[in-house]
C-alpha cells in the first residue's frame, strides 16, 4: 500500500474518534458526514494517523446506548443548543467543556471503579478496531512501528488517555495498560482528579488557575518517566505544568494547544510555558478548534484558516520548526469550515505554503517532528 495521491503524510496529536464512534455508531471505514474521520477522509486528507484519545465522561453525562445512526448528528448536538438539550444524543466534548468553565464549580470526583469500567471499554473498542482493519490500521507502540505504519500506508493509532481518572495511586493500572499499549497520558482534562487540577474552559482567562500537582500526581510522574509513557501537558492548569516541568526527565509535550498570547484561553499556552518546552526540545500539537484559534474566543465555525496559520507562525518563531505539530482535536471540537474534517487537511497545507513554508519544512510539521519526540520519549 502507497501514499493516496502523493498527500504529504500527517500524524496528528489528538483526535476524539473512539468517542465519536461510541456516541454515534458510525462507521469508521466508510466515507461518511458525521464527526471528522474515519478511514476514507483520513486517506484522502493524507493524515496518517494519530493520538486516539480514551476519555471519561462524569457520571450523568455518559451514553445509554449508542443512538441509530441516522439520528446521531454530532457536530451539531448541543452546540448551539440551549442549555439541558446537548447531553441527548451525541454530547461532543465541545458541547461538555461547557460545564467545565468555573473551577468552583466542578463536578466532584469519579469513582476508580467507574472510570476504570469505562477506560477499559473504550480501549476495547481500539482493539475492535484494529482487529476489524484487515491490517489498514494499527495500534502503534514503538516509533519504529509508527515509522513503519506511514511508509506503508497503514493507519497509525497511539492509545492516549486524556485525564488519569482511571488510574489508581498504586499504579496497577498504569502497568497494565502500558503492557496493553498505553503510550502517552495527560495527568488530566479541564477538572480535578486524585494528581492534578485540569485547565477549566474559561475565557478570558490565565491557565494559572488552582493548586499544582497532588503527591500522587508527582509519583504518577516518576512512574510515567519509568515506563517511558509520555505525559501530555495540554488541559493541565500552569501550576500543574511547572510542576512536571521540575520533575520529568522527557521532553514537555502539549499535544493540542494554542498561542495564549494570541488568544487568552485557560486552555492555550503562556509564553513562559512555550519557552520551558522549547528548552525541555518537547513540542506543541496546534489545535484546530476555534474557540482556542480565535482572538474573540468565540466557537464560529466561520472561522478562516489563517487563523490556525496564525498560532503555527507564532509557535514556530517561539520553538522553531522542529517543535511544532498539529493535534487536531477532531471528533471533539469546532473546526473552520474552510477545513470541515481530515479530508480537508490539503487546504491548511496550502494556506501554510502561501506563508512562506516549503515542503521539507511542513513535512516537519506535519509528520516528523511527532516522530522525532516520541522516538526521544519512548526510546528507539
Ligand atoms: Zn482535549
Amino acid at each position: 500500500m502507497s501514499e493516496p495521491s502523493g498527500r504529504m503524510p500527517l500524524f496528528d496529536g489528538h483526535n476524539d474518534t473512539l468517542l465519536s464512534l461510541e456516541a454515534t455508531g458510525r462507521s469508521f471505514w466508510e466515507r461518511g458526514d458525521q464527526g471528522h474521520i474515519d478511514l476514507p477522509r483520513a486517506r484522502e486528507g493524507g493524515l496518517a494517523g494519530g493520538f486516539f484519545a480514551v476519555f471519561v465522561r462524569d457520571p450523568g453525562m455518559e451514553l445509554e446506548a449508542p443512538p441509530e445512526p441516522a439520528d446521531a448528528k454530532l457536530d451539531t448536538a448541543g452546540e448551539e443548543a440551549p442549555e439541558g438539550e446537548g447531553q441527548t444524543a451525541a454530547p461532543d466534548p465541545a458541547s461538555i467543556s461547557d460545564r467545565y468553565r468555573d473551577p468552583a464549580n466542578m463536578p466532584p470526583p469519579m469513582s476508580l471503579e467507574y472510570a476504570q469500567r469505562h477506560a477499559m471499554a473504550t480501549v476495547a473498542s481500539l482493539f475492535r478496531l484494529e482487529a476489524a482493519s484487515g491490517g489498514r490500521a494499527r495500534i502503534v507502540r514503538s516509533a519504529a512501528e509508527l515509522r513503519r505504519c506511514i511508509d506503508d500506508g497503514v493507519f497509525a493509532m497511539e492509545l492516549h488517555f486524556e485525564g488519569a481518572e482511571p488510574i489508581d495511586p498504586e499504579f496497577d493500572a498504569l502497568e497494565v495498560f502500558h503492557q496493553a499499549g498505553l503510550r502517552s497520558l495527560g495527568l488530566t482534562w479541564s477538572r480535578p482528579n486524585r494528581f492534578a487540577h485540569g485547565a477549566p474552559f474559561a475565557f478570558p482567562s490565565s491557565p494559572d488557575v488552582g493548586p499544582g500537582l497532588t503527591e500522587a500526581g508527582k509519583a504518577l510522574v516518576r512512574e510515567c518517566n519509568r515506563l517511558r509513557i509520555m505525559l501530555d501537558l495540554s488541559h493541565l492548569n500552569e501550576q500543574g505544568f511547572w510542576d512536571v516541568a521540575a520533575l520529568t526527565d522527557a521532553p514537555l509535550v502539549a499535544t493540542h494547544s494554542n498561542a495564549h498570547a494570541l488568544v487568552p484561553s485557560a486552555r492555550n499556552l503562556t509564553d513562559k510555558q512555550l519557552d520551558a518546552i522549547r528548552d525541555s526540545d518537547g513540542m506543541v500539537g496546534v489545535n484546530f478548534h476555534v474557540g482556542f484559534l480565535r482572538p474573540d474566543g468565540a466557537r464560529d465555525a466561520d472561522t478562516p484558516l489563517d487563523v490556525i496559520a496564525d498560532h503555527v507562525d507564532y509557535l514556530v518563531e517561539r520553538l522553531g520548526p522542529d517543535r511544532v505539530g498539529f493535534g487536531s482535536d477532531f471528533d471533539g471540537a469546532t473546526m473552520p469550515a474552510a477545513l470541515g474534517d481530515a479530508a480537508g487537511l490539503p487546504h491548511l497545507l496550502d494556506t501554510l505554503r502561501g506563508r512562506g513554508y516549503d515542503d521539507a519544512t511542513l513535512g516537519r510539521i506535519a509528520c516528523d517532528n511527532w516522530l522525532r519526540v516520541l522516538e526521544q520519549t519512548w526510546g528507539a
